[in-house]
């Protein structure tokens, strides 16, 4: 998965090259800097997510949580890549439902925008008061 690439330039020619040597396989020098550097292969799901929650504290205890937004790269099964990414919307101000996924080159894959009170009518949004029990 994560690939540590290591590299090395010459500070007298400026060659690059494995870090497996220690000398200037061009001109011999030993003044070289050793640059370490992950390759493209690091895991999506560590890039930045995104996450927001506002409370009401006026609510009880399951109700708190009003609004709650989040965005970033989730494990799927649905693309090449193993990877989708994601951005939900869960405002109960507003009464506003928004779910969108995106393949990693930001295709849509799947687009929801409801009001909320007509998302949670559906089926397997019902349990809705079991999100707070949910790990994050
Ligand atoms: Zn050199």
């Amino acid at each position: 998965m994560t690939k540590i690439l290591s590299k090395s330039t010459c500070d007298d020619c400026g060659k690059e090259f494995d870090s497996t040597e220690n000398s200037c396989p061009k001109c011999g020098s030993k003044n070289i800097t050793k640059h370490i550097c992950f390759t493209e292969n690091v895991p999506l799901n560590i890039r930045d997510r995104v996450k927001a929650k506002a409370k009401d504290d006026t609510l009880p205890s399951k109700k708190k949580v009003v609004f709650e937004y989040r965005q970033g790269f989730e494990e799927s099964q649905s693309t090449e890549s193993g990877y989708v990414q994601k951005e939900r919307l869960i405002d109960h101000i507003n009464d506003k439902y928004k779910e969108v996924v995106a393949d990693e080159d930001g295709k849509v894959i799947h687009h929801c925008e409801e009001s909320l009170s007509k998302h949670q009518g559906h089926g397997s949004a019902k349990k809705s008061n079991d999100n707070s029990h949910k790990p994050d």
